[in-house]
């Protein structure tokens, strides 16, 4: 793992340690499964997956990924994680989609290429890395120009704290203890401030709700105090990374 990555290697060990976990519904990942579906369908909603080209950082055991290019979308997914990228390499020829995985960070692959993608999805990866600004530099330099990215993480709030941590890793155990630290939790304003430092426009932002008693997930505009995702687009086209 090259140090100038931003990484957290504690964080990516936590990963693997857990890869053979990833795609068992009951199991470590399961309310990825769980909300899988929501932001799968507000994706393709927002941006259209068909015969797009994703990238998905920080795909993990690929939930996401597979979810995609099951829409018709040619996707490669990056994480530093390796026993989940073979996890997910293995789990994609069960499944029968094509999906190119790729042990590299988004800054890494930033270094190589530029404006590849039409969408990029970094989903429930930012409060893992130590500067998540970088990561959406990154993505912002990816993404073609009018292309979409995502980004879900949590919110950084008196509730993400009871509801994410004491709630799902405490009470409910859906999540092992440890998953999440609170610190690395980013509020609204400030991911949509990163983002638009890196002339990306938000077009959307909604919260993601969970109901203990249905064990549901949600889309909700209301309530962005806990999970939330943004869509934005590369509208401008700044000659900054050059710089
Ligand atoms: N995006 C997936 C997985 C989220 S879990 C989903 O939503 O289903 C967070 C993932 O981010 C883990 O797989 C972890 O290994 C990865 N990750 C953490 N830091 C990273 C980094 N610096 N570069 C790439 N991936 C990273």
């Amino acid at each position: 793992m090259p140090e100038f990555d931003n990484v957290d290697p504690d964080e990516i060990n936590k990963f693997d340690h857990l890869s053979s976990k990833w795609w068992d519904p009951h199991g470590a990942f399961k309310p990825l499964h769980d909300l899988n579906p929501i932001r799968l369908n507000y994706i393709d909603s927002q941006a259209i997956l068909s015969h797009k080209t994703v990238l998905d950082v920080g795909c993990g055991g690929g939930i996401l990924s597979e979810a995609m290019a099951l829409r018709g979308a040619e996707v490669t997914g990056i994480d530093l994680a390796e026993k989940s990228l073979q996890v997910a390499r293995e789990h994609s020829k069960k499944t029968g989609v094509s999906i190119e995985y790729q042990c590299l960070s988004a800054e890494r692959l930033s270094e190589q290429e530029s404006e590849s993608f039409d969408i990029i999805t970094c989903l429930e990866m930012l409060e893992h890395v130590p500067d998540p600004e970088k990561t959406i530099q990154a993505c912002a330099k990816l993404v073609k120009p009018d292309g979409h990215l995502f980004f879900s993480t949590l919110n950084k709030t008196l509730k993400s704290w009871l509801f994410a941590i004491i709630g799902a890793e405490y009470i409910l155990k859906l999540l092992p203890k440890g998953t999440h630290d609170w610190h690395q939790f980013i509020p609204p304003h400030q991911l949509v401030n990163y983002c638009e430092k890196q002339s990306l426009t938000l077009c959307d932002m909604t919260g993601i709700t969970y109901n203990p008693f249905t064990k549901q997930y949600q889309l909700n505009q209301q309530d962005l105090s806990v999970n939330y995702l943004i869509h934005t687009k590369k509208t401008g086209y700044p000659n900054q990374y050059d710089r």
